[in-house]
C-alpha cells in the first residue's frame, strides 16, 4: 500500500525549521555549534505582554474557545495599531486573527487560487511561499533579482512573467532572506502595473518595524484607496515583539477575502490561542513601543558590527540590508575557491567542517547564497563568522 499521498509528496518540508533543527541535534549530541539559522528574536516577550497572559488566565478568560476570527477586542486593538502605522483603520470584517501569520498566508493562497493560478514570487524569497501556492494548488512563478540591484524587481520583470493567469503578486518588504525594502517609489510603480493587469498584491509586512538607519518602512496598501482595495496584508507578533512562539498572526484587506479565510480558519484550527490573543491586545498597544525601539536598536548594532567582519571572508560578496535581521551573502567565488558546486554541499561542509549553522540558499530560490541570521548574541555572531573565514582560508584549493 502506497502510504502517502501525492500531494504531501509534493511539497518539501521548511527547510529554516529543517536546517534549525539539524543544528539543534548536533549541539544536543555535544558538537560546539554556532547556529544561525532561525529568524527569531533572541528576547524574551517583553514584560507587559507577559503580564497581559498571566491576567488572562488567572481570571479565567483564557480558559474557552472564542470567534474563529479572533477576539473583537484584539481585532479593535490591531485596528488602533493599523491606524497608528498604516495610516487607516480597518473594519473588524477586514481583519483576521490567525495561529501565526504563516497560517495567515495559506489561508489566503487557499482563498484566492483556483488550480492552475499563478502567484508572482520575486526571489529570493522566504522558503514557505513557494510549497504554499503548490500547496493552494497554485503555480509560483518566481522573477529572479541580483545582489547588484539590492534584490528588487523591476516593473519590466513583471510584464514578462505576466500571463492570463495571473493572480496574486507576492511583496515582502523588508525581505527575508535579503534584508531589501521598497522604496515609496518603486512601490507605486509595482501597484500601478498591479493595478493595470488587474493583479492582487499579497504583501507580507512582517518585518515593519524592523528597519535600519535611513531606511523607512512603506506600506504598500498605504499608498491609495484603490491600493488598499487590492492589497491583503500579512502581519503579525512574532518578529516584532518576539512572540514567535506565542503564534498569533495578522491578516488585513478585502472583507470577501477576509470572510473566505476566517471559514477556512473555523474548519481547521478553531481560534488562534485565547492567552495568546489576550497577550496580543497587550503588544498591540503602545505600552511596548520602547521594549521594540530597544529590540531594534539591538540587530542594528549587531549588524553595523557583523557587517565589516562579514565583508572581510574569502569569497564573501555582501550589500548591507535595510530591514529585517538576516544577511545573504553571494558565495559563489567561495564555492569555487573551496571546489563545491552545490550550495547544500557547501552549506553542509560549514556546518560540520566550521561548525557554523547557516541555512543553504536553495530554499530560498538561490544557487549561490547562504542565509544568516544575526538575531543571536554579537559573540556569537563574531565567533561565527570568524570560524567561516578560518575555514575557508584554511580549505581553499
Ligand atoms: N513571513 C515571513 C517573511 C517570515 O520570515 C515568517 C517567519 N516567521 C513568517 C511570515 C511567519 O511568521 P509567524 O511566526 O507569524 O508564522
Ligand atoms: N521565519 C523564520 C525564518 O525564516 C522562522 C522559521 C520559519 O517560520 O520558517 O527563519
Amino acid at each position: 500500500m502506497k502510504k502517502l499521498s501525492n500531494f504531501v509528496s509534493s511539497i518539501a518540508e521548511s527547510a529554516t525549521l529543517a536546517s534549525a533543527k539539524r543544528a539543534k541535534d548536533l549541539t544536543a549530541a555535544g558538537r560546539d555549534i554556532i547556529d544561525l539559522t532561525l529568524g527569531q528574536p533572541d528576547f524574551v516577550t517583553p514584560e507587559p505582554i507577559d503580564a497581559a497572559a498571566i491576567a488572562s488566565i488567572k481570571t479565567g478568560k483564557a480558559s474557552f474557545y472564542t470567534q474563529a476570527g479572533g477576539l473583537p477586542e484584539l481585532k479593535k486593538a490591531a485596528a488602533a495599531y493599523w491606524e497608528r502605522f498604516y495610516g487607516y483603520e480597518p473594519k473588524a470584517s477586514e481583519i483576521l486573527v490567525t495561529s501565526g501569520a504563516k497560517f495567515a498566508l495559506y489561508a489566503y493562497f487557499l482563498s484566492v487560487l483556483d488550480p492552475g493560478d499563478e502567484v508572482i514570487i520575486p526571489a529570493p524569497y522566504w522558503v514557505s511561499y513557494f510549497d504554499q501556492v503548490k500547496m493552494a494548488e497554485g503555480i509560483p512563478v518566481t522573477v529572479e533579482t541580483r545582489l547588484e540591484d539590492h534584490f528588487k524587481i523591476t516593473v519590466e520583470q513583471l510584464q514578462e512573467v505576466k500571463s492570463d493567469k495571473t493572480k496574486v503578486l507576492l511583496i515582502n518588504s523588508p525581505s527575508n532572506p535579503t534584508g531589501m525594502v521598497y522604496s515609496k517609489e518603486e512601490l507605486l510603480a509595482i501597484g500601478q502595473w498591479a493595478i493595470d493587469n488587474d493583479v492582487l498584491i499579497l504583501s507580507d509586512d512582517i518585518y515593519h518595524r524592523l528597519v535600519y538607519g535611513k531606511s523607512e518602512f512603506v506600506a504598500i496598501s498605504s499608498l491609495s484607496d484603490e491600493l488598499r482595495a487590492r492589497t491583503m496584508v500579512i502581519n503579525g507578533v512574532s518578529k516584532t515583539f518576539s512572540m514567535t512562539g506565542w503564534r498569533i498572526g495578522l491578516a488585513v484587506g478585502d472583507a470577501e477575502i477576509i470572510s473566505a479565510m476566517t471559514k477556512i480558519a473555523s474548519q481547521t484550527t478553531s481560534n488562534p490561542t485565547a492567552v495568546s490573543q489576550y497577550a496580543s491586545i497587550e503588544a498591540f498597544s503602545d505600552s511596548t513601543d520602547s521594549y521594540v525601539e530597544t529590540m531594534r536598536s539591538e540587530f542594528e548594532k549587531r549588524l553595523e558590527t557583523i557587517m565589516p567582519a562579514l565583508e572581510n571572508v574569502p569569497g564573501f560578496e555582501v550589500v548591507k540590508p535595510d530591514g529585517a535581521f538576516y544577511l545573504f551573502p553571494k558565495v559563489a567565488e567561495a564555492m569555487r575557491m573551496t571546489g563545491y558546486d552545490s550550495i547544500d554541499d557547501f552549506s553542509s561542509a560549514i556546518l560540520e567542517e566550521a561548525g557554523v549553522a547557516i541555512v543553504s540558499g536553495t530554499g530560498f530560490g538561490s544557487g549561490d547564497h547562504i542565509r544568516m541570521s544575526y538575531a543571536t548574541d554579537l559573540d556569537s555572531l563574531m565567533t561565527g563568522v570568524k570560524r567561516l573565514k578560518e575555514w575557508i582560508e584554511k580549505r581553499s584549493i
